[in-house]
């Protein structure tokens, strides 16, 4: 069977972001999904409305029903909605010193709706930070992460709260005409990457990119290799991404 990525991650039900983006993601990279759900949320196109998560306990019985059953290489997470779901997360992890992880820090949607009460879980990841094989903060996350509004200087924090790897994505710096990325290993910059900006606002396309990592990851990537791979899929699937309503987001066409 094919490596497996399992993701810890909420419905959204537009199908955009959350578990279903994940689950297209790593289809498209070649490696299997499997979810452990974080929440149910209430959202479309255009913004969030609510949502409810997860016990910890049950969001723990789905995972450990999937661990032993199917080749697990890889855990990706995304939206987790509450400090309780981070520490049964952490909790996981650390009895599965084994398994690669990807940590997506989602704090709100792209469209600007609450996944979560935003200083609570800011200090929960904290747990998280130092499990991660990789960290893949865009420049809002990364400064609500740090409280340090530079950068570079939140970069090397995260580095000091214990991160072996960061991938800062660009896409809120002002820009206009690209986005910038930069990966960081070790405290030192592995790779940059620059592509056209493309118009519009996309939904779903930060957890497109983290999961896509995941399943190559899995598949037994490099880490510099995996994102290459992963920033150049994301720029296809933006590219013929589909509006549904005027004022909504595009979501990614990820077949
Ligand atoms: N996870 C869920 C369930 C979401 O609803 C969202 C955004 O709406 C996200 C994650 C993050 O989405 P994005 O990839 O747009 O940052």
């Amino acid at each position: 069977m094919r490596p497996t990525v399992l993701c810890f991650s909420g419905l959204d039900p537009s199908g955009g972001a959350g578990l279903q983006a994940d689950i297209e993601a790593i289809g498209q990279s070649g490696a299997h999904a499997a979810i452990a759900c974080t929440a149910l949320t209430i959202q479309n196109s255009q913004q969030v409305f609510g949502f409810e998560a997860t016990s910890k306990e049950l969001l723990l019985a789905q995972a450990n029903a999937v661990v032993g059953d199917l080749p697990i290489k890889c855990v990706k997470s995304g939206m987790l909605g509450t400090t309780d779901n981070i520490a049964a997360l952490a909790e996981f992890l650390r009895e599965h010193p084994d398994y690669l992880y990807v940590l997506d820090p989602v704090l709100v949607a792209n469209s600007g709706g609450s996944l979560g009460d935003q200083a609570t879980l800011v200090k929960a990841f904290v747990e998280l930070i130092p499990l991660a094989t990789v960290i893949t903060p865009n420049t809002v996350e990364l400064r609500a992460l740090t409280g340090l509004d530079d950068i570079e200087q939140a970069t090397h924090k995260l580095f000091e709260m214990g991160a072996n790897a960061v991938l800062v994505k660009g896409g809120h710096e002002n820009t206009p005409d690209h986005i910038r990325n930069v990966l960081y290993a070790d405290g030192k910059m592995l790779a940059e990457s620059r592509c056209p900006r493309l118009e519009g606002q996309y939904h779903g396309s930060g957890c497109s990119l983290a999961s896509f990592i995941a399943g190559r990851l899995a598949l037994g990537d490099s880490l510099k290799i995996a994102v290459q791979h992963s920033e150049t899929w994301l720029f296809g699937v933006l590219k013929q991404a589909e509006i549904p309503i005027p004022n909504g987001q595009k979501i990614p066409k990820r077949f």
